[in-house]
Protein backbone atom coordinates (compact mmCIF):
# COMPACT_ATOMS: atom_id res chain seq x y z
CA UNK A 1 0.00 0.00 0.00
CA UNK A 2 3.17 2.61 0.92
CA UNK A 3 5.02 1.69 -1.98
CA UNK A 4 1.55 2.40 -4.46
CA UNK A 5 1.09 5.74 -2.47
CA UNK A 6 5.04 6.56 -3.07
CA UNK A 7 4.41 5.17 -7.06
CA UNK A 8 1.33 7.65 -7.44
CA UNK A 9 3.57 10.30 -5.69
CA UNK A 10 6.43 10.05 -8.15
CA UNK A 11 4.06 10.07 -10.94
CA UNK A 12 2.67 13.71 -9.62
CA UNK A 13 5.84 14.49 -9.02
CA UNK A 14 6.80 13.60 -13.02
CA UNK A 15 3.98 15.69 -14.12
CA UNK A 16 4.45 18.16 -12.21
CA UNK A 17 8.24 19.11 -12.98
CA UNK A 18 7.07 18.13 -17.22
CA UNK A 19 4.50 21.04 -16.87
CA UNK A 20 7.14 23.32 -15.11
CA UNK A 21 9.96 22.45 -17.40
CA UNK A 22 7.39 23.85 -19.84
CA UNK A 23 6.23 27.02 -18.61
CA UNK A 24 9.83 27.63 -17.58
CA UNK A 25 12.09 26.99 -20.14
CA UNK A 26 15.54 27.42 -19.59
CA UNK A 27 15.13 26.42 -16.15
CA UNK A 28 17.91 24.29 -14.56
CA UNK A 29 17.01 20.46 -12.17
CA UNK A 30 18.00 22.26 -8.95
CA UNK A 31 15.81 24.86 -9.69
CA UNK A 32 12.81 23.44 -10.89
CA UNK A 33 13.01 20.99 -7.67
CA UNK A 34 13.76 23.88 -5.34
CA UNK A 35 10.31 25.34 -6.82
CA UNK A 36 8.60 21.94 -6.38
CA UNK A 37 9.77 20.72 -3.49
CA UNK A 38 11.78 18.11 -4.40
CA UNK A 39 14.69 16.34 -2.87
CA UNK A 40 17.24 15.78 -5.23
CA UNK A 41 17.17 12.07 -5.16
CA UNK A 42 13.41 12.52 -6.24
CA UNK A 43 14.27 15.20 -9.30
CA UNK A 44 16.91 12.20 -10.05
CA UNK A 45 14.64 9.25 -9.96
CA UNK A 46 11.90 11.75 -11.25
CA UNK A 47 13.62 12.95 -14.52
CA UNK A 48 14.96 9.12 -14.95
CA UNK A 49 11.00 8.41 -15.81
CA UNK A 50 10.71 11.77 -18.21
CA UNK A 51 13.51 10.51 -20.03
CA UNK A 52 12.61 7.22 -20.44
CA UNK A 53 8.97 8.30 -21.45
CA UNK A 54 10.85 10.49 -24.38
CA UNK A 55 9.21 13.55 -22.33
CA UNK A 56 12.38 15.89 -21.34
CA UNK A 57 16.28 15.38 -21.86
CA UNK A 58 18.31 17.81 -20.25
CA UNK A 59 21.84 19.26 -21.22
CA UNK A 60 24.47 20.64 -19.33
CA UNK A 61 23.70 24.27 -17.50
CA UNK A 62 25.78 27.13 -18.42
CA UNK A 63 28.99 27.53 -15.73
CA UNK A 64 27.78 30.34 -13.36
CA UNK A 65 31.26 30.35 -11.75
CA UNK A 66 29.90 29.79 -8.04
CA UNK A 67 29.94 27.11 -5.71
CA UNK A 68 28.08 23.48 -5.84
CA UNK A 69 27.52 20.62 -8.09
CA UNK A 70 26.75 22.11 -11.56
CA UNK A 71 23.15 21.57 -12.67
CA UNK A 72 21.52 20.16 -16.17
CA UNK A 73 18.72 22.64 -17.67
CA UNK A 74 15.77 20.75 -18.54
CA UNK A 75 15.11 20.60 -22.30
CA UNK A 76 12.43 18.55 -24.59
CA UNK A 77 13.32 15.22 -25.01
CA UNK A 78 14.93 15.01 -29.01
CA UNK A 79 12.29 12.61 -29.46
CA UNK A 80 9.92 14.51 -27.57
CA UNK A 81 5.94 15.04 -28.49
CA UNK A 82 5.50 18.16 -31.48
CA UNK A 83 2.41 20.14 -31.93
CA UNK A 84 2.20 21.29 -35.76
CA UNK A 85 1.07 25.14 -35.68
CA UNK A 86 -0.64 26.69 -37.82
CA UNK A 87 -1.88 30.53 -38.24
CA UNK A 88 -4.02 32.31 -40.90
CA UNK A 89 -3.94 36.19 -41.33
CA UNK A 90 -6.36 38.07 -43.57
CA UNK A 91 -3.14 37.32 -46.72
CA UNK A 92 -0.81 35.03 -45.18
CA UNK A 93 -0.43 31.30 -43.89
CA UNK A 94 2.60 29.96 -41.88
CA UNK A 95 2.95 26.02 -40.56
CA UNK A 96 5.08 25.17 -38.28
CA UNK A 97 5.82 23.00 -35.12
CA UNK A 98 6.46 23.47 -31.40
CA UNK A 99 7.99 21.02 -28.69
CA UNK A 100 7.80 21.16 -24.81
CA UNK A 101 8.72 24.84 -23.33
CA UNK A 102 6.77 26.21 -26.48
CA UNK A 103 9.38 27.46 -29.08
CA UNK A 104 8.63 27.53 -32.64
CA UNK A 105 10.51 26.18 -35.67
CA UNK A 106 11.35 28.62 -38.23
CA UNK A 107 9.25 28.82 -41.10
CA UNK A 108 8.44 30.44 -43.97
CA UNK A 109 5.51 32.80 -44.59
CA UNK A 110 3.08 32.23 -47.44
CA UNK A 111 0.38 34.96 -48.88
CA UNK A 112 -2.81 33.79 -49.96
CA UNK A 113 -5.36 35.96 -52.35
CA UNK A 114 -8.41 35.50 -49.42
CA UNK A 115 -11.43 34.46 -50.83
CA UNK A 116 -12.98 30.81 -50.69
CA UNK A 117 -11.75 28.88 -47.60
CA UNK A 118 -10.67 25.89 -49.89
CA UNK A 119 -7.77 27.06 -51.57
CA UNK A 120 -6.05 27.98 -48.30
CA UNK A 121 -6.91 25.26 -46.73
CA UNK A 122 -5.73 22.97 -49.30
CA UNK A 123 -2.18 24.69 -49.29
CA UNK A 124 -2.22 24.58 -45.30
CA UNK A 125 -3.25 21.05 -45.50
CA UNK A 126 -0.38 20.22 -47.88
CA UNK A 127 2.01 22.03 -45.66
CA UNK A 128 0.58 19.98 -42.56
CA UNK A 129 0.90 16.67 -44.22
CA UNK A 130 4.47 17.55 -44.55
CA UNK A 131 5.02 18.24 -41.27
CA UNK A 132 3.50 14.64 -40.75
CA UNK A 133 5.31 12.78 -42.48
CA UNK A 134 8.63 14.84 -41.07
CA UNK A 135 7.64 13.93 -37.51
CA UNK A 136 5.99 10.69 -37.48
CA UNK A 137 4.30 9.62 -34.05
CA UNK A 138 6.10 12.56 -32.55
CA UNK A 139 3.49 14.96 -34.07
CA UNK A 140 0.70 14.64 -31.30
CA UNK A 141 -1.55 17.63 -31.96
CA UNK A 142 -2.59 20.34 -33.69
CA UNK A 143 -3.08 24.15 -33.20
CA UNK A 144 -4.61 27.05 -34.93
CA UNK A 145 -4.48 30.83 -34.90
CA UNK A 146 -7.21 32.70 -37.08
CA UNK A 147 -8.56 36.25 -37.58
CA UNK A 148 -12.18 35.09 -37.13
CA UNK A 149 -14.77 33.84 -34.21
CA UNK A 150 -14.08 30.56 -33.34
CA UNK A 151 -16.43 27.81 -31.74
CA UNK A 152 -15.33 24.54 -31.01
CA UNK A 153 -13.69 23.66 -34.27
CA UNK A 154 -15.87 25.97 -36.36
CA UNK A 155 -14.91 29.62 -37.39
CA UNK A 156 -18.65 30.75 -37.35
CA UNK A 157 -17.62 33.76 -38.79
CA UNK A 158 -14.25 35.63 -40.00
CA UNK A 159 -14.80 39.14 -41.95
CA UNK A 160 -11.63 39.89 -42.96
CA UNK A 161 -11.28 36.41 -44.54
CA UNK A 162 -15.10 36.80 -45.56
CA UNK A 163 -15.60 33.01 -44.22
CA UNK A 164 -18.43 31.84 -42.47
CA UNK A 165 -19.36 28.19 -40.99
CA UNK A 166 -16.01 26.67 -41.74
CA UNK A 167 -15.27 23.60 -40.13
CA UNK A 168 -11.83 22.48 -39.64
CA UNK A 169 -11.79 19.43 -38.16
CA UNK A 170 -10.35 17.68 -41.10
CA UNK A 171 -6.99 19.72 -40.49
CA UNK A 172 -5.36 17.34 -37.80
CA UNK A 173 -5.78 13.64 -39.64
CA UNK A 174 -7.31 12.34 -36.37
CA UNK A 175 -4.85 14.08 -33.49
CA UNK A 176 -6.47 16.45 -31.20
CA UNK A 177 -6.94 19.66 -32.71
CA UNK A 178 -7.42 23.36 -30.74
CA UNK A 179 -8.70 26.59 -33.15
CA UNK A 180 -8.74 29.33 -31.31
CA UNK A 181 -9.11 33.65 -32.86
CA UNK A 182 -5.92 34.80 -33.10
CA UNK A 183 -5.92 37.97 -30.55
CA UNK A 184 -7.48 35.47 -28.06
CA UNK A 185 -4.75 33.74 -28.34
CA UNK A 186 -2.31 36.34 -28.11
CA UNK A 187 -3.29 37.01 -25.16
CA UNK A 188 -3.33 33.79 -23.49
CA UNK A 189 0.66 33.78 -25.24
CA UNK A 190 1.03 37.18 -23.03
CA UNK A 191 -0.17 35.92 -19.85
CA UNK A 192 1.84 32.86 -20.22
CA UNK A 193 4.97 34.27 -21.99
CA UNK A 194 4.63 37.73 -22.59
CA UNK A 195 3.72 40.97 -20.69
CA UNK A 196 1.31 39.66 -18.48
CA UNK A 197 2.84 36.72 -17.38
CA UNK A 198 2.30 36.49 -13.41
CA UNK A 199 -0.76 38.85 -13.93
CA UNK A 200 -3.86 37.23 -11.89
CA UNK A 201 -6.27 39.22 -14.05
CA UNK A 202 -4.82 40.62 -17.43
CA UNK A 203 -6.91 41.99 -20.57
CA UNK A 204 -5.66 41.68 -24.11
CA UNK A 205 -6.25 43.80 -26.97
CA UNK A 206 -5.02 43.39 -30.44
CA UNK A 207 -5.43 46.10 -32.97
CA UNK A 208 -5.31 44.98 -36.70
CA UNK A 209 -8.54 45.23 -38.76
CA UNK A 210 -10.83 46.01 -35.73
CA UNK A 211 -9.77 45.01 -32.41
CA UNK A 212 -9.87 41.58 -30.55
CA UNK A 213 -8.52 40.07 -27.28
CA UNK A 214 -9.43 38.33 -24.19
CA UNK A 215 -10.15 38.97 -20.58
CA UNK A 216 -6.89 36.08 -18.83
CA UNK A 217 -7.97 35.12 -15.28
CA UNK A 218 -4.88 32.85 -14.03
CA UNK A 219 -3.67 32.77 -17.56
CA UNK A 220 -5.90 31.01 -18.47
CA UNK A 221 -8.56 32.63 -21.33
CA UNK A 222 -12.52 33.69 -20.46
CA UNK A 223 -13.97 32.33 -23.70
CA UNK A 224 -17.34 32.02 -22.73
CA UNK A 225 -19.97 28.93 -23.21
CA UNK A 226 -19.16 28.64 -26.83
CA UNK A 227 -15.57 29.62 -26.84
CA UNK A 228 -16.72 32.82 -29.31
CA UNK A 229 -16.27 35.64 -26.27
CA UNK A 230 -13.50 37.90 -26.62
CA UNK A 231 -15.48 39.85 -29.44
CA UNK A 232 -14.46 43.32 -28.15
CA UNK A 233 -14.46 45.12 -31.59
CA UNK A 234 -17.98 44.39 -32.23
CA UNK A 235 -19.19 46.14 -28.59
CA UNK A 236 -20.94 49.43 -30.00
CA UNK A 237 -18.27 51.65 -28.30
CA UNK A 238 -18.47 53.42 -32.17
CA UNK A 239 -20.80 55.40 -34.20
CA UNK A 240 -24.19 54.03 -33.75
CA UNK A 241 -24.76 55.37 -37.90
CA UNK A 242 -21.95 52.75 -39.15
CA UNK A 243 -22.51 49.24 -39.77
CA UNK A 244 -20.22 47.03 -39.47
CA UNK A 245 -19.65 44.19 -41.51
CA UNK A 246 -20.31 41.53 -38.72
CA UNK A 247 -23.86 42.42 -39.05
CA UNK A 248 -24.21 44.65 -35.81
CA UNK A 249 -23.82 48.60 -36.26
CA UNK A 250 -21.98 51.07 -33.98
CA UNK A 251 -18.96 48.50 -33.55
CA UNK A 252 -16.14 49.93 -31.74
CA UNK A 253 -13.86 48.13 -34.94
CA UNK A 254 -14.57 50.82 -37.21
CA UNK A 255 -13.08 53.52 -34.81
CA UNK A 256 -9.85 52.15 -34.31
CA UNK A 257 -7.88 50.74 -37.17
CA UNK A 258 -7.19 51.95 -40.76
CA UNK A 259 -10.73 52.31 -41.72
CA UNK A 260 -11.20 55.15 -38.85
CA UNK A 261 -8.18 56.97 -40.42
CA UNK A 262 -9.36 56.59 -43.14
CA UNK A 263 -13.17 58.69 -42.67
CA UNK A 264 -10.76 61.05 -40.46
CA UNK A 265 -8.64 61.58 -43.43
CA UNK A 266 -11.82 62.28 -45.70
CA UNK A 267 -10.40 59.23 -47.95
CA UNK A 268 -12.20 55.83 -49.73
CA UNK A 269 -12.98 52.95 -47.92
CA UNK A 270 -9.57 51.12 -48.31
CA UNK A 271 -9.58 47.71 -49.60
CA UNK A 272 -6.64 46.37 -46.98
CA UNK A 273 -7.45 48.87 -44.11
CA UNK A 274 -4.21 47.19 -42.32
CA UNK A 275 -2.00 48.10 -45.11
CA UNK A 276 -3.65 51.49 -45.10
CA UNK A 277 -3.03 52.11 -41.13
CA UNK A 278 0.59 51.42 -42.22
CA UNK A 279 1.43 53.95 -44.63
CA UNK A 280 -0.86 56.70 -41.66
CA UNK A 281 1.19 55.40 -39.18
CA UNK A 282 4.40 56.03 -41.09
CA UNK A 283 3.24 59.07 -42.22
CA UNK A 284 2.43 60.33 -38.40
CA UNK A 285 5.53 59.75 -37.61
CA UNK A 286 7.24 61.93 -40.34
CA UNK A 287 5.17 64.29 -38.68
CA UNK A 288 2.45 65.11 -41.17
CA UNK A 289 -0.38 66.86 -39.24
CA UNK A 290 -3.13 65.23 -40.98
CA UNK A 291 -2.07 61.91 -40.17
CA UNK A 292 -1.43 62.19 -37.02
CA UNK A 293 -4.83 63.80 -36.23
CA UNK A 294 -6.22 60.62 -37.91
CA UNK A 295 -3.88 58.10 -35.82
CA UNK A 296 -5.18 60.45 -32.69
CA UNK A 297 -9.09 60.09 -33.75
CA UNK A 298 -8.47 56.44 -33.42
CA UNK A 299 -5.90 56.26 -30.08
CA UNK A 300 -8.46 58.59 -28.71
CA UNK A 301 -11.62 55.35 -29.57
CA UNK A 302 -9.09 52.91 -28.34
CA UNK A 303 -8.58 54.51 -24.83
CA UNK A 304 -11.93 55.19 -24.36
CA UNK A 305 -13.41 51.71 -25.37
CA UNK A 306 -10.37 50.30 -22.67
CA UNK A 307 -11.72 52.83 -19.98
CA UNK A 308 -15.31 51.28 -20.32
CA UNK A 309 -13.45 47.88 -19.69
CA UNK A 310 -11.42 48.70 -16.80
CA UNK A 311 -15.06 49.79 -15.97
CA UNK A 312 -16.48 46.26 -16.89
CA UNK A 313 -13.40 43.51 -16.39
CA UNK A 314 -11.63 45.09 -13.43
CA UNK A 315 -8.13 44.05 -14.78
CA UNK A 316 -4.83 44.84 -13.63
CA UNK A 317 -2.82 45.39 -16.20
CA UNK A 318 -3.65 45.88 -20.34
CA UNK A 319 -2.02 44.64 -22.92
CA UNK A 320 -1.87 46.36 -26.36
CA UNK A 321 -0.82 44.17 -29.70
CA UNK A 322 -0.83 44.78 -33.66
CA UNK A 323 -1.52 48.59 -34.42
CA UNK A 324 -2.01 49.19 -30.56
CA UNK A 325 1.44 48.95 -29.98
CA UNK A 326 2.09 51.54 -32.80
CA UNK A 327 -1.04 53.70 -31.35
CA UNK A 328 0.57 53.96 -27.95
CA UNK A 329 4.39 54.80 -29.32
CA UNK A 330 2.51 57.57 -31.67
CA UNK A 331 -0.93 58.97 -29.16
CA UNK A 332 0.08 57.01 -26.42
CA UNK A 333 -1.07 60.06 -24.52
CA UNK A 334 -4.52 60.45 -26.85
CA UNK A 335 -4.88 56.86 -25.33
CA UNK A 336 -4.20 57.95 -21.58
CA UNK A 337 -6.31 60.47 -21.49
CA UNK A 338 -9.50 58.82 -23.08
CA UNK A 339 -8.91 56.02 -20.48
CA UNK A 340 -8.81 58.14 -17.56
CA UNK A 341 -12.39 60.26 -19.08
CA UNK A 342 -14.09 56.83 -19.46
CA UNK A 343 -12.63 55.21 -16.31
CA UNK A 344 -14.86 55.69 -13.38
CA UNK A 345 -13.65 58.31 -11.14
CA UNK A 346 -12.34 56.30 -8.00
CA UNK A 347 -10.60 54.51 -10.32
CA UNK A 348 -8.61 57.48 -11.78
CA UNK A 349 -5.76 57.19 -8.85
CA UNK A 350 -4.74 54.17 -9.45
CA UNK A 351 -5.81 53.34 -13.54
CA UNK A 352 -3.78 49.74 -14.66
CA UNK A 353 -1.08 50.17 -16.90
CA UNK A 354 -1.53 50.23 -20.88
CA UNK A 355 1.54 48.43 -21.77
CA UNK A 356 2.54 46.98 -25.32
CA UNK A 357 2.08 43.40 -26.18
CA UNK A 358 6.20 41.72 -25.83
CA UNK A 359 5.54 39.03 -28.36
CA UNK A 360 4.69 41.01 -31.78
CA UNK A 361 3.61 39.41 -34.24
CA UNK A 362 4.73 35.96 -33.02
CA UNK A 363 1.53 36.16 -30.22
CA UNK A 364 -1.03 34.10 -32.03
CA UNK A 365 1.08 31.06 -33.07
CA UNK A 366 2.72 30.99 -29.52
CA UNK A 367 -0.50 31.01 -28.27
CA UNK A 368 -2.01 28.20 -30.43
CA UNK A 369 1.34 26.39 -29.82
CA UNK A 370 0.40 26.72 -26.33
CA UNK A 371 -3.24 25.70 -26.64
CA UNK A 372 -2.26 22.76 -28.46
CA UNK A 373 0.44 21.37 -26.03
CA UNK A 374 -2.07 21.87 -23.13
CA UNK A 375 -3.91 19.45 -24.54
CA UNK A 376 -1.17 16.93 -24.99
CA UNK A 377 -0.16 17.61 -21.57
CA UNK A 378 -3.27 17.14 -19.89
CA UNK A 379 -3.68 14.11 -22.23
CA UNK A 380 -0.62 12.42 -20.65
CA UNK A 381 -1.37 9.24 -19.07
CA UNK A 382 0.18 8.40 -15.97
CA UNK A 383 1.25 5.00 -17.49
CA UNK A 384 3.72 6.64 -19.78
CA UNK A 385 5.53 7.87 -16.56
CA UNK A 386 4.95 4.74 -14.44
CA UNK A 387 8.06 2.88 -13.60
CA UNK A 388 8.90 0.65 -16.35
ZN1 LIG B 1 -19.18 44.35 -35.65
Amino acid sequence: MATMRAEALRVQGALALLRHAHAHPGVTRAEAAASLGLSSGSATEIMGRLRAARLLGERAAPQTGGRGRPSTVLVPHPDGPLVAVVELTHATWTVTTAAIGGELAPAPVHRHRGGAPGEVLAAVGAALDEVRTACGDRLAAVGVALPGTVRGHTVVQAATLQWRDVDLSGLAGGLPLTVGNDASLAGVAEALRGAARGVPVALHLTVEVGVGGVLLVDGAPVLGAAGAGGEFGHVPFGDPALRCPCGAAGCWDLTVDGRAMARSLGRPAPDDPRAFAGEVLAAARADDPAARAAVAEAAEALGRGIGALLNALDPAVVTLGGLGVDLLEIAGEAIAAAVRRAAMAWRRPALPPVVPAALGSRGPSIGAAESALGAVLAGLTQERVARR
